[in-house]
């Protein structure tokens, strides 16, 4: 087998997703490549909350974007929706509550919807919630979660009827490099793919990848389990929204009515991060981790709900599951042109955030391809770690 495209993209999660997507559209010729299926890394396991809400405009801008995205899939997947909009509800202590009110107004002038509450405010929204050391509750009405598996799949089919080749159980050996600019990509099996530009959105498997043409970047791997509370048909009414407490270091979300999802934060990039909350444990291998979540690692992510939600506690354990951070070294997402290889593009170090900027940052990587726009994505580029090795 031997393929030619203008585009090869590696990695078939939200952002390689996406960028499949609109670079087909515009007409290049795409190829989409990916170990298993679209959906079958990290993204698959995403708890996919949707906020606008970050301290850094351009992460808000890519949200909002990509909100847009995800709510307009209909359009390409037989009228299915992917979104459920049951509302984001943030809450924070004194230390943060100045730099989040700036946010929250920041944000409505980009157009995203946000109220600040006040702990009374809060308490008479949710009166089942204790409003202990809060100082502050943030609401954005128009966001929520999506279900990550069908959105990913919708944008990868949109990909293949706009005349992308989809590729699945293909996994990329190595990068094939000639003369500084990369000519395409090997496959385990041997074959040669050719392709004038290379987008890699390989999640955790970016180090082992860049490795091949000699390149480097700052990632690690962490894992990160989920608990899985069975709420017998309650969950809508235990926890009526997707939450993030930034004081008890938590986050969680109905998953229609029959179980909660939980999970613990350690700021995820929003512009904050937790050193003192519990940091998922390290990653050396992607391919060998502990994917099962024990009963003691559920019961820890409860009990950080203990006083916030006491509901919460006499709910049942199902067993969780856990999936992998692809992390960079300040939580931001490390997108853009890959210095020292002509025609290689990255997105990888998404740091557990980038279920809900992926549409957006799969459409921006199509335009720096196509109109060589970096607007968007000036400050995530790779060139702030030094690049190439
Ligand atoms: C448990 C969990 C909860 C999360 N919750 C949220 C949340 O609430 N909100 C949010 O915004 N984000 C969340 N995230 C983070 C978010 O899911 C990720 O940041 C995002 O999905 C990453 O998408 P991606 O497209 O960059 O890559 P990935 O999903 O990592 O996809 C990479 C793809 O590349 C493929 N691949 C790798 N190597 C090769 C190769 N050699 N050849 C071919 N294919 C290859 C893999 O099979 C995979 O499909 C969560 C993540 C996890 C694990």
């Amino acid at each position: 087998m031997s393929t030619s495209s203008d585009v090869l993209i590696i990695g078939a999660g939200i952002v390689g997703s996406s960028a499949a997507y609109f670079l087909a559209r515009s007409g290049l010729s795409t190829t989409l490549v990916d170990r298993v299926h679209p959906a079958g890394g990290p993204t698959g396991k995403s708890s996919a909350l949707l906020h606008a809400f970050y301290l850094m405009p351009e992460l808000s801008r890519l949200a909002l974007r990509g909100r847009e995205i995800l709510v307009g899939l209909p359009e390409i997947a037989n009228g299915n929706s992917f979104v459920t909009q049951v509302g984001m509800m943030w809450v924070c202590g004194e230390d943060s509550s100045a730099a989040w009110t700036g946010a929250a107004e920041r944000i409505r002038g980009q157009g995203g919807q946000i109220e600040t509450l006040s702990p009374q405010e809060f308490t008479s929204a949710v009166p089942a919630f204790s409003d202990d050391r809060v100082a502050l509750a943030l609401w954005e009405p128009e966001f929520g979660y999506a279900d990550a598996f069908g959105a990913t799949n919708a944008l990868a089919n949109g990909a293949r009827n706009e005349g992308a080749t989809l590729l699945q159980n293909t996994s990329v050996k190595s990068l094939a490099v000639r003369n500084g600019k990369v000519t395409g990509v090997v496959l385990e099996d041997g074959t040669t793919l050719n392709a004038g530009n290379i987008i890699m959105a390989a999640g955790p498997w970016t180090r082992a990848l860049l490795a091949t043409a000699g390149l480097q970047l700052p990632l690690h791997v962490e894992r990160h389990p989920m608990a899985v509370l069975d709420a017998g048909g309650k969950a809508r009414s235990i926890m009526p929204f997707a939450w993030c407490d930034d004081i008890n270091c938590n986050y969680a979300r109905p998953d229609n009515d029959g179980v909660i999802l939980a999970g613990s934060w350690a700021g995820g990039g929003t512009g904050l991060r937790h050193e003192t909350a519990e940091r998922p444990r390290s990653v050396t291998d992607p391919d060998h981790y502990m994917e099962g979540v024990e009963e003691a690692e559920s019961v820890e992510i409860l009990k950080t709900f203990t006083t916030r939600v006491p509901a919460m506690l006499d709910l049942g354990i199902r067993p969780g599951y856990a999936g992998l951070y692809d992390m960079s070294p300040d939580d931001l997402p490390i997108i853009g042109k890959m210095p020292g290889i002509e025609g290689l593009y990255i997105s990888a170090g998404s740091s557990g955030h980038g279920f809900k900027t992926g549409p957006a940052v799969g459409e921006a990587l199509a335009e720096l391809l196509i109109r060589a726009d970096e607007s968007l994505l000036k400050p995530f580029s790779p060139e702030r770690f030094g690049g190439a090795a």
